[in-house]
């Protein structure tokens, strides 16, 4: 199996392993470079290309008897008990390649047991806390708190006190990580069909239509993160913030049928009349 492990070096990804059982969990780390968007761009960080990266290189590796992609198990625990990382406060791995910007990916090498391990530094979250300042939700505050983290607001539905917080990421929340001072870096442009799809009335236009419209950033970010209700929803609430121009949106919204969109709809409108 030193073959596998060879091919993830190639790659210059940090790799660790651990048995698991009669099996081996192999652990390695996609790194990425936050994007910077535009003020008429709906937003989706770099960390869900370099998970879909993570993914289908895992599926690369497999052949589905020794080797099975992308296992179900706490890659976080494993990466942080053999030293790929460290765990911050925000919950996240942090390597010395990468900072947290990177996704994990991982492989299950059946009936082998093998570790590889490695030393890490530790952080000094302790005397840091900004990405506890920083957290819109305040998830971070005496350790990580899932249920507040926006996140899973945004997988299993927007709470009354979750609407006012959300901005323009129409996937995901990665404000802990983008910001945090040990992942300072110059930020890059997307790549290009993602500045396309995400102008504002671009995206409107081509998510109302339906999923197959949204198939191109599906390539890039993973055709199951591609779901135009709760992108929809999410793009609805940013509506909030954005200027008056992109408003007229909000009439054909209603129409949709998705009753997360509609109460999006609702509560801009009720911002917009107390204005
Ligand atoms: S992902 Fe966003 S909401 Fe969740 S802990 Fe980080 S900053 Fe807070
Ligand atoms: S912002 Fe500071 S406290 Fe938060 S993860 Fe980064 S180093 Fe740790």
């Amino acid at each position: 199996m030193d073959r596998i492990i060879e091919k993830i070096k190639e790659r210059g990804y940090p790799v660790i392993a651990d048995v698991d059982g009669e099996d081996t969990i192999v652990v390695f780390g996609v790194g990425y470079t936050p994007f910077l968007y535009l003020e008429d761009e709906f937003e989706i960080g770099a960390f869900y290309p370099a998970s879909h990266e993570a993914y289908l290189f895992s599926k690369s590796l497999a052949d589905g008897e020794s080797v099975i992609a992308n296992p179900k198990c706490d890659y976080k625990k494993i990466a942080e008990k053999q030293g790929l990382g460290v765990r911050g406060a925000n919950d996240l791995i942090f390597t010395p390649e990468y900072g947290s910007l990177l996704s994990l990916g991982a492989v299950r090498l059946k009936n082998v047991k093998m570790k590889i391990s490695r030393e890490v530094e530790p952080l000094g979250c302790e005397k840091c806390g900004i990405c506890t300042k920083l957290c819109p939700a305040y998830a971070l505050n005496g350790g990580f708190n899932y249920d507040k983290c926006l996140r899973r607001q945004m997988d299993d539905g927007i709470e009354d006190w979750a609407q006012p917080m959300l901005n323009k990421s129409v996937l995901g929340c990665n404000i802990c990580s983008e910001f945090c001072v040990k992942n300072l870096k110059d930020r890059v442009r997307p790549p290009e069909i993602m500045q396309k799809i995400l102008k504002i009335d671009e995206f409107f236009e081509r998510a109302l239509s339906g999923r197959r419209a949204l198939e191109e950033l599906g390539d890039i970010i993973g055709r199951n993160m591609i779901r135009p209700g709760r992108m929809l929803t999410l793009a609805t609430y940013a509506l909030k913030d954005l200027d008056e121009k992109y408003l007229h949106w909000l009439d054909k919204l209603y129409l949709y049928d998705d009753v997360r969109v509609k109460r999006a709809v609702e509560y801009v409108k009720s911002l917009k009349k107390d204005k």
